[in-house]
């Protein structure tokens, strides 16, 4: 079946790597449903329900007409509308968003929200564009997407690469073409006009509320303990808030030119004003804190912490990086990113007994925000931070226990990846089973 769906796929790498780590953890739970495998249920998981390319086309600062591609690929809908962020980057193709939206039907499964899964994006790079070039992009993007996109139909998001300042401007060109301010179209929206509180925050809160759970089950925590992240977008900087409210030392942070280590710990005010505010490379961090360097290219993997938190980009965690983790004496391992970690790095992980949180549970609190996001639009209610904060913490605690759960009962206790896969997986194959062939 895995063979067949990557001959029907060629060309689509991350795809395959997000698939089969899929189809390898759920044989327990195949030979206890012999009626999903009767009724095609894999054949059409993989497959996605609706994939859209298009022809994204602005003109630049210096009157320059450019063309990108867009994508947003729905892949399921069987638990809600489509639910997953767009991906500004210049090495975005069909196999990244495929890997993301097929990860984000069973991530959107573990919050128990209700929300199918999708993703999309663009190669486009924001990198070096001025404001006007990112709206004008923003504009033309949307002019295609909007006619995909619903409050129950599918719901966008940020990933990398779109923040507040792109997801201002794609609602404001759904708004116009549409004529509607249907704010429930859209996750990650500014708060004053229909965002939530706490959904900045709470991909790197999520990370590391799962990150104490995972703690919790060997008497553990993470007060006084010394962590390596990895990133130095939103995932990173909650991360490292959350780390150092919770009593650890955030270590590390990271960007595409290297890394700084800052052993007095991160200062978060610098971390934030360099990146939120100034949009500045990750090595001015260092040239204003004399506690920091900056290590230029290198692996921040090899800065010993107790804790390490990937939360940059896809496969930036390999087999040697995983190594010399384990052999600083890494005790968790939670992924911010997607699929961050290479499979043989998981597998060193698990082998040498660290607890290791795969990205669809532990950095589920982003999308999980994104459905309280949702659900505040479609009731017209405001919670407040710490009612938002509390709300995602009990989210957390159900995706742990949903994953350390089933794999108990799937007879591999402690492996969050087959947890998380198996509790997931059956979820979304009940309910299209339940629905029928479509
Ligand atoms: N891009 C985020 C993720 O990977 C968030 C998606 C959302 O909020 O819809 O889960």
């Amino acid at each position: 079946m895995y063979q067949t769906a990557v001959a029907r796929n060629a060309g689509e790498p991350e795809f395959h790597q997000a698939m089969h780590e899929v189809l390898e953890s759920i044989a327990p739970a195949l030979d206890e449903h012999p009626e999903f495998l009767e009724s095609g249920i894999l054949e059409r998981i993989v497959e996605p329900e609706r994939q859209v390319m298009f022809r994204v086309p602005w003109t630049d600062d210096r009157n320059r007409v450019q063309v990108n591609r867009g994508f947003r690929v729905q892949f399921n809908s069987a638990l809600g509308p489509y639910k997953g962020g767009l991906r500004f980057h210049p090495t975005v193709n069909l196999s990244i968003i495929k890997f993301l939206g097929f990860e984000q039907i069973f991530k959107n499964a573990l919050t128990a929200q209700g929300i199918g899964g999708a993703k999309g994006g663009s190669d486009f790079d924001p990198h070096g564009k001025s404001d006007a070039e990112i709206m004008r992009f923003c504009q033309s993007f949307m002019n295609e997407l909007y006619r995909h996109l619903g409050e129950h139909t599918d719901v966008p998001a940020g990933d990398i690469g779109v923040g507040a300042r792109e997801i201002g401007y794609l609602f404001g060109q759904y708004r116009k073409v549409t004529n509607r301010h249907e704010s429930g179209m859209f996750t990650g929206k500014g708060t004053g006009w229909g965002g939530a509180e706490v959904r900045t925050e709470a991909t790197g809160y999520g990370a590391v509320f799962f990150t104490e759970e995972m703690f919790a089950t060997r008497n553990a925590s993470i007060d006084g303990k010394t962590a390596v992240v990895s990133g130095s977008g939103n995932v990173a900087i909650y991360a490292i808030e959350k780390v150092q409210q919770l009593g650890g030392k955030a270590l590390t942070a990271s960007d595409s030119s290297g890394y700084i280590v800052d052993e007095a710990g991160i200062d978060l005010d610098l971390l934030k004003q360099i990146k939120e505010v100034e949009r500045l490379r990750i090595s001015s961090y260092a040239e204003r804190r004399t506690s920091a360097r900056f290590v230029s290219g290198g692996s921040v993997w090899d800065v010993p912490g107790q804790i390490a938190l990937p939360s940059a980009t896809q496969n930036e965690l390999s087999l040697r990086d995983a190594k010399a983790l384990i052999s600083n004496g890494v005790e968790a391992v939670a992924e911010g990113a997607n699929m961050p970690c290479l499979p043989d790095a998981v597998h060193a992980f698990q082998q040498a007994g660290v607890l290791f949180g795969p990205g669809k549970a532990a950095n589920a609190g982003g999308v999980a925000t994104s459905a309280l996001e949702m659900s505040q639009n479609a009731s017209r209610q405001r919670w407040n931070f710490s009612d938002s904060e509390d709300r995602l913490h009990n989210i957390m605690r159900g995706v742990h226990s949903a994953a350390f759960e089933a794999a108990d009962r799937y007879g591999r206790p402690g492996d969050y990846v087959v947890g998380a896969n198996t509790a997931a997986f059956v979820k979304v194959a009940d309910a299209m089973l339940a629905q029928g062939v479509i």
